[in-house]
């Protein structure tokens, strides 16, 4: 029996409770960064090692009573800007001839900082020494207790400090065994399962979003000094308010997959969705909706519990009958008919139906445990190393 396994990156937010003054460090390391980006421009590097060897001992010698793993990072950083801002320039996206890195980030390796979760401590190397600072922790956190710490990212914003660690799992993925249950995402409810079973589940998102749009909309028309740490406070609020709704949902996801013995988890791909025309209210709600946010929770938690997120395109999946293919007729709320077999049913269910279809047409999970085949018709390969997302 074959065992594939699968190393799963996770971002874990931290808030540093104390207040730091870390302005010489971080402006030492921009002028760092941006040397070293103006150094990539002129010489088109973009390989890490070249950058170091042609940079790193002259740069030592200069700023002498920095850590040297700072200018490993700020190599690792400028070839990484520098590639992404070539990209862009292909594309002609972009704006200025040459990048400036900003400076209120400095990336961390090993050697410049620990982490010790059971005591929520981390030391940090500054150009004046280690500093240990304590990190803001909630029951989210408590999950990273079991995972590889890898580097890290201190982000300076406003007077506070955050440090985001990429933690790191491997994880045991799931055999595919044909079994799937899809998960179709809508404005104020979330519907998944297999033909077996399905579960629908009202988020209550639409009435938690327009509240707060019209709390905002109120505000801005009252107000004429400048009420932007309000407004920003409603809008936290608000995203927290969602993100939990997610978050629950997304484990109730995860779980009934369990439950049935299901290896695959099938999501629309709903890539175009703003894209298409529509009516200004419907498009203002659906900016505002966070499904993408949805889907990636779903996503890292189904890979931290081993099991493969498929993609399917979302296309016609409500509107089209399961059985004969052919377009379904509105009968009554959120009810649809189909003209020629009589199917009647609820629209949600019948978009999960069409997801669980469209994925076994596709062939995109197999019976056999081998990898799917590539190119069925345009939608991802698998990968074996996913960077599960930022999770703040
Ligand atoms: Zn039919």
């Amino acid at each position: 029996m074959s065992r594939r396994l699968e190393t799963v990156k996770l971002t874990a937010g931290f808030k540093v409770a104390e207040r730091l003054d870390l302005e010489p460090l971080f402006s030492t390391y921009k002028e760092i960064l941006n040397e070293l980006l103006d150094y990539t421009c002129k010489t088109g590097i973009t390989s890490f090692k070249r950058l170091k060897s042609e940079k790193y001992n002259d740069m030592r010698s200069r700023y002498s009573s920095l850590p040297s793993h700072y200018i490993y990072t700020a190599c690792q950083m400028a070839c990484s800007i520098y590639k992404s801002f070539r990209k862009l320039r292909r594309r002609g996206l972009a704006k200025a001839d040459k990048p400036i890195f900003k400076g209120n980030v400095v990336m961390l390796d090993d050697h410049l900082f620990s982490v010790d979760l059971e005591s929520w401590r981390s030391s940090i190397a500054t150009d004046s020494g280690r500093i240990g600072v304590s990190l803001c922790h909630g029951t989210y956190h408590e999950k990273f207790k079991v995972m590889r710490v890898g580097q890290a990212w201190l982000v300076k914003r406003g007077c506070n400090y955050y440090l985001k660690v990429v933690f790191s799992r491997v994880v045991e993925v799931a055999e595919p065994n044909g079994k799937a249950i899809a998960v179709d995402i809508n404005e104020d409810n979330v519907t998944f399962g297999s033909k077996e079973k399905m579960v629908k589940r009202e988020t209550g998102e639409r009435a938690i979003r327009t509240a707060y749009f019209l709390k905002r909309r109120r505000l801005q028309s009252k107000l004429r000094l400048n009420e932007k740490p309000l407004m920003a406070k409603y809008r936290g609020r608000e995203r927290r308010r969602v993100e939990a709704v997610y978050h629950e949902l997304a484990k109730e996801v995860i779980e009934e997959a369990k439950r049935q013995g299901c290896s695959t988890i099938i999501l629309e791909n709903l890539k175009n969705i703003r894209r298409r025309k529509r009516s200004k209210e419907l498009n203002g709600r659906l900016n505002r909706w966070g499904f993408r946010r949805l889907q990636a929770i779903i996503e890292y938690k189904a890979e931290l519990a081993g099991l493969t997120v498929k993609p399917v395109s979302a296309k016609g999946t409500s509107s089209l009958c399961p059985k004969c293919r052919v377009k379904l007729s509105p009968s009554g709320h959120r009810m649809m008919r189909c003209p020629r077999c009589g199917l009647e049913e609820d629209r949600d269910k019948i978009a999960v139906i069409n997801l669980l279809q469209k994925a076994d047409r596709c062939a995109l999970f197999n019976r056999s445990g081998r990898k799917p085949p590539h190119d069925t018709k345009g939608e991802e390969p698998a990968v074996t190393e996913v960077n599960a997302g930022s999770e703040r």
